[in-house]
């Protein structure tokens, strides 16, 4: 037999091994399209699976609450230079936990309890966190929020500018988890400017294509820049705030003491590890490629007849409406991911349906493309899209199964960064 992937947690613990295996067999073989997915390579993987984790680090490098600092000092060091040089700003800090956690630092560094507060809104495909009702920060702050033009399915700054306005919130958050286009952070800056708001770009799902120049960056347009640092950036489950230096402190102690304690250092370290590789040119290449590949996906989707939102995409993006289909959203997810296809199921603006039941799939490059696949294997993405989404109509079974097979095929030929080989 062949040595275990996994040695010391095969023989501890066989129960668990066998489903980490199991999770790395279904990442290996199936096509993965979840636009805040992506495929970390092996070095990150083994930052984030080290000693580091056994240390306490309560505050910043050379101002802990703890001794034993030396090493753990220098990670996080050598974590927020990367960050400021990659993005090329004055300020970061690392030590958020994820996206949602450094949002709210965000809300507890500039804002009260009750103040107005502006997003997108969740089902015009903004985040949870932006303010919207069921969250935290829509019941602790008053949160306003804008949208998407029924007609363009793109935001109007025109409309932007007069919420502001009428409402004078203290943070506008630009960005969000279901954008397809390009955001206007110079726009943004000035409406904020001018209500004297401060304004937040939450990068969170364009990370990746910022730092590979394949995307605007809001560095110098925004207040506060938040991020996580799984999605198209590609390194481990955490996130970076990052601020002009004037707002350094505030946002220093919105982290820690204000909302978190000990960072999580062998995450800080698989950060350090992502934004190292994020510096390489092969990272402009892949940052361009997801682009390239969502573009040409787009293109081959709507010669199928499909209707995207916005009419297309900028970025590693697509919100397909599947109206027109006649499939509810979440029948053809479930479908598509019975043949090896993985993707969400999300409102598009102005949904008739549920949002637990809406009408539309959110589909992205990044994973597909930190396997190795180009624009000319999108014509064949969609066309199983497009079956996979008739025989979900239909209930075909047997062509779900079919396109599963051709999937697990074309994957096996693009082997995934630090997963088994087929
Ligand atoms: C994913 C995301 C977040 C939240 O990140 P988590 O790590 O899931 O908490 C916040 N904002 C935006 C825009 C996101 O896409």
């Amino acid at each position: 037999m062949s040595q275990p992937r996994h040695p010391a947690l095969s023989a501890a613990d066989p129960e668990l091994a066998a489903l980490v295996g199991a999770e790395e067999r279904l990442q290996a073989d199936t096509l993965r399209l979840i636009p805040s997915e992506n495929y970390v390579s092996a070095a990150v993987l083994e930052a984030g699976g080290t000693v580091l984790q056994n240390k306490y680090s309560e505050g910043y490098a050379g101002r802990r609450y703890y001794e034993g600092q030396q090493v753990i000092d220098q990670v996080e060091r050598l974590a927020v230079g990367r960050a400021k040089a990659v993005f090329g700003a004055e300020h970061a800090n690392v030590q958020p936990y994820s996206g949602s956690p450094a949002n709210l630092a965000v809300y507890l560094a500039f804002a009260e309890p009750g103040d107005t507060v502006m997003g997108m809104a969740l089902p015009m495909g903004g985040h949870l966190t932006h303010g919207w009702g069921v969250s935290a920060t829509g019941k602790w702050f008053r949160g306003v929020q804008y949208g998407v033009r029924a007609d363009t399915g793109v935001t109007d700054l025109d409309e932007v500018r007069d919420l502001a306005r009428r409402e004078r919130p203290k943070v506008i958050f630009c960005g969000g988890t279901a954008v397809p286009r390009v955001i206007d952070f110079p726009a943004f800056a000035e409406i904020a400017r001018e209500v004297g708001a401060v304004l937040v770009a939450d990068i969170a799902h364009i990370a990746g294509l910022v730092a590979g120049g394949a995307h605007p960056s809001p560095v110098g347009h925004a207040d506060v820049v938040s991020t996580t640092t799984h999605k198209t950036l590609r390194g481990p489950r955490g996130a970076i705030l990052m601020a002009r230096e004037e707002h350094a402190k505030a946002v220093d102690k919105a982290v820690f003491p204000g909302l978190q304690g000990g960072p999580h250092n062998q995450t800080t370290a698989a950060i350090a590890v992502a934004l190292h590789e994020a510096a390489q040119p092969s990272f402009r290449e892949y940052a361009h490629g997801v682009v390239a590949n969502a573009r040409a996906l787009a293109e081959a989707l709507l010669a199928r007849g499909f209707d995207l939102v916005s009419g297309g995409t900028d970025n590693h993006l697509i919100l397909m409406d599947l109206t027109g289909k006649d499939v509810p959203g979440k029948v053809a997810a479930k479908a598509l991911d019975r043949a090896g296809i993985v993707v969400n199921y999300n409102t598009v603006p102005f949904d008739p349906r549920k949002p637990f039941d809406p009408s539309g799939l959110r589909i992205g490059t990044p994973s597909l493309t930190s396997r190795g696949l180009g624009t000319a294997h999108m014509p064949v993405v969609a066309e199983w899209i497009d079956r996979g989404v008739t025989a979900a109509r239909a209930g075909d079974e047997e062509t779900l199964a079919k396109i599963r097979a051709e999937v697990a095929d074309l994957m096996a030929a693009h082997p995934a960064p630090g997963l088994p080989m087929a």
